[in-house]
């Protein structure tokens, strides 16, 4: 399975197709002048029709046969299974697709700590480049025409649990959020919470 070329040698070799290593291989390989393997150790599903159910399956797709099983300890004695994909698409393969941004000072940190275009501004241009978000598209936090589509589940498609949590939550005062990667909605929804 999988695109296999026979070359003698590479000038670039890329080990694990997870979210990294696939957008490293594929941003080095547009230099056309560059050979690039690509190695991963689990399984390469190259069509959609070939991809199994686990995967495939949002609701629970993290502890999966395309998991690498590994248990780590949160807290002192207390431990817990760490889901990482092992197959193409890493983690981003078993993360029962969801696609959250992190908070916009955090990444701010990150660039106030030395790390030069990890800040939110840097980052934002990269998260709207890679998404069609169909819902909020063409917005100031969100692009309309990259590889990964995003969206949101509509009621009519969550599980029972998922529509009570949400009505909890908003029956405790913690006003709904449509879109948890607009920051300014997030802040709103805090600052409600807190009041
Ligand atoms: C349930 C869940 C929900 C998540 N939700 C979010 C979210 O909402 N937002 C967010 O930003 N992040 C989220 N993440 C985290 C995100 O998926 C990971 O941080 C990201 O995928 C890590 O990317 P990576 O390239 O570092 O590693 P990975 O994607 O894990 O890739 C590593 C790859 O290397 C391969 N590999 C390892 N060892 C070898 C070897 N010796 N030889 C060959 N190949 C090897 C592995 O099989 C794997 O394919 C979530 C993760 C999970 C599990």
């Amino acid at each position: 399975m999988g695109y296999r070329q026979k070359v003698s040698s590479y000038d670039v070799l890329v080990i694990g197709a997870g979210s990294s290593g696939c957008a490293i291989a594929a941003r080095v390989s547009e230099d056309p002048n560059l050979q690039v393997a690509l190695v991963e150790a689990g399984p390469d599903y190259e069509r959609a029709q070939d991809t199994p159910d686990d995967l495939v399956n949002s609701h629970n797709n993290s502890y999966n046969d395309h998991d690498w099983g590994l248990v780590y300890e949160p807290t002192n004695g207390r431990k817990d299974r760490f889901p990482r994909g092992r197959v193409v698409g890493g983690s981003s393969a078993v993360n029962t697709t969801i696609a959250l941004r992190g908070m916009p000072e955090d990444y701010d940190e990150w660039a106030a700590q030395g790390n030069p275009g990890w800040g939110w501004s840097d980052v934002l241009s990269g998260f709207k480049r890679l998404e069609r978000d169909l819902d909020f598209p063409d917005t100031p936090y969100h692009g309309d025409s990259g590889p990964i589509t995003i969206r949101r589940y509509p009621s009519a498609e969550m599980v029972k649990q998922q529509q009570a949590f949400l009505d909890s939550a908003e029956a405790l005062g913690y006003p709904y959020c449509a879109d948890a990667n607009d920051p300014d909605c997030l802040l709103y929804t805090s600052d409600a919470a807190d009041e």
